[in-house]
Order: C-alpha cells, then structure tokens, then sequence
C-alpha cells in the first residue's frame, strides 16, 4: 500500500495567490503531516508486531493517524495520555471520536497507576517488546523522514512545470520535524522552505532541530508577541475564518491561522515569490477547537 501524490491547488487569499498542497486529502483518515511522518510504518511487515503503541494529548492530531494507521495495518492501537477530562469522556468528540471509532484504546496513566508516572517512561518498562511498535510524541523522530522525503519528491516533480518564480513552500510548526526534513530534501533543488513556531517561540523551534542533528535549517518567521499553543486568540479565529470565505478550504486552527499571519505580513516584501502552502491536514481536531472559538468570540 501506497499513499502519495496529494492533489495542488491553486487560490488567493487577502490578494496573495497561493498554490495548495492538499496533503490533508492523501487518505480519508490517514491523512496530513502525521500520515507523511508515519508513511515508514506502513510498509513495516514485522508478523511480531500485534500493537502499535503511542502517547500524547487525547485530542492530538497524532492519535487520530496512529489509529487510521493501526486500522489499515491490523494492529491495535494502545495509546496513553496522562488523563481523559470527564467531558470529552462523557462526549468524544473530534481525534478522539475517531481514534475511538477505528478500534484504539485511549488509556489514561491516571486510571492504571496509583503513582503519577510519565507515559513515556510507562511504556518503556512495560511495552518494550517484540510485539509491541513505540512511536514518539509527536512522531518527532528520524523514522519521519523517508515519508517526508516523499512530500519533497512530489514538490520537486510539481516545480518542474511551475518555474516561473522561485518557489517559497510554508508549513507552519509544532516540533518542526516535518519542515525540517523538507527543506533538507528541498534545498538542494532550489527550493527555499519557511515555517512559524506555533509551540513555543523561535528558540524551543532551533532546539528541536538541533535535536534531529541537521545543521540546515529553514528560514523562521515569527511574530513578536508571545503566542501560548492552544490558547484561544481572536485574531487566528478571524484569519481562520478568512481563509474559509474566500478559498472555502477548510485550515487546521491550531497551527494554520498563525503562520497565515505570518505570511500576511512577509508577502507584501515578496512579491517576487511564488507561494506553494502545504495543507497539513488535522481538520477533525476542529470538530473541538470550533466550538470553543464560536463560544468565546461568536
Ligand atoms: C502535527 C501538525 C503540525 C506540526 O507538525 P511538526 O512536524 O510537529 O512540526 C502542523 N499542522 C498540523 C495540522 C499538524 O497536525
């Protein structure tokens, strides 16, 4: 199985026109950046494996590809967060819906430890095995870049018949794994890749990419207030909103309206570029996220 080849768009948003990498429509629910970063385990063909193991936020993003990549793989998904607050229990909505819906397991350390322990550490003394598959947070790790080396080729192939400006490619960030690995693949073709912190500021973003031991880095663009990641901001709900209207393509909301922002205020100096957006999927998370901006700002 092989999932590759997401359609290019084009639009213009605020006068800006952009190509569209639609990486969220790669697969129905093994979709966006996640599924990129996961694309090796896909063609993992270990019989021992019985379970794919995870950890994070029960409304991550993650969890969602891990168990559309569980479901197509026939293994289980066992995925571990500190705790399920009693409304999202009482009510699954969103990636835990559908991480639900596909089969995983979502156990919360709180319901199976009577002495606080990190997941990470849990998983390692008792699902360190033969059977079990450990996936990092985040999937913030080297096994992420053959899948987004993928995503490069794909640009590289795109670029041939789209030269007639250079092409700048935008992502925004969490870990930065998936902009860093593109602009590995990507540079050495001329092609320049730029992204936003959208987890913590420029600083926690360069440490990431120091971690994954790659000494090019894509170019940062940030704000100069201090943006806390998933905290409620009236100004991504309008850009959000925006992009709706007038590309009716729907942007993650957790990521997506900060690095519009940010692009907002780089193009007017850029004009020269060509703009190619990767849309890195986590759409479902909306299904949470909205309701909490429609609440606070509607
Ligand atoms: C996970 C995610 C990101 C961040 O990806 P990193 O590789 O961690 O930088 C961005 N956008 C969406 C929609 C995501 O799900």
């Amino acid at each position: 199985m092989k999932l590759a080849n997401s359609p290019v768009t084009q639009h213009v948003f605020e006068e800006i026109p952009f190509y569209l990498k639609r990486d969220d429509l790669l697969h129905s629910q093994f979709s966006g950046n996640k599924a990129r970063k996961l694309m090796s385990l896909l063609q993992h063909d270990d019989p021992n494996i019985t379970h794919l193991i995870g950890y994070g936020s029960p409304q991550a993003n993650s969890l969602l590809s891990l168990a559309a990549l569980a479901a197509i793989k026939g293994w289980q998904l066992e995925f571990y967060v500190d705790r399920i607050p009693d409304w999202l229990k009482a009510r699954p909505i969103g990636n835990y819906r559908g991480a639900l819906d596909l089969g995983a397991k979502v156990i919360a350390m709180s319901d199976i430890c009577a002495e606080p322990i990190h997941p990470e550490a849990f998983i390692k003394k008792h699902r360190q095995d033969a059977h079990h598959l450990l996936v990092p947070e985040g999937g913030r790790s080297p096994i992420a870049e053959a899948g987004v080396k993928t995503l490069a080729d794909e640009i590289v192939e795109w670029a041939r018949f789209n030269q007639d400006k250079p092409i700048v490619v935008a992502l925004p960030s969490g870990t930065g794994t998936t902009a860093l690995y593109l602009n590995k693949h990507l540079n050495q073709h001329g092609i320049e890749v730029m992204t936003c912190p959208c987890v913590g500021g420029k600083n926690y973003l360069t440490t990431q990419f120091n971690d994954l031991n790659e000494a090019n880095h894509p170019k940062v663009l940030s704000r100069s207030q201090k943006h806390h990641f998933g905290k409620l901001y009236e100004a991504d709900y309008r850009v959000w909103q925006s992009l709706l209207e007038q590309t009716h393509i729907e942007f993650d909301l957790l990521y997506d309206p900060l690095m519009w922002r940010c692009l907002l205020e780089w193009y007017p100096k850029n004009v020269d570029k060509q703009l190619l957006y990767i849309h890195q999927g986590g759409v479902l998370g909306n299904e949470s996220m909205l309701p909490r901006y429609q609440r606070k700002f509607d």
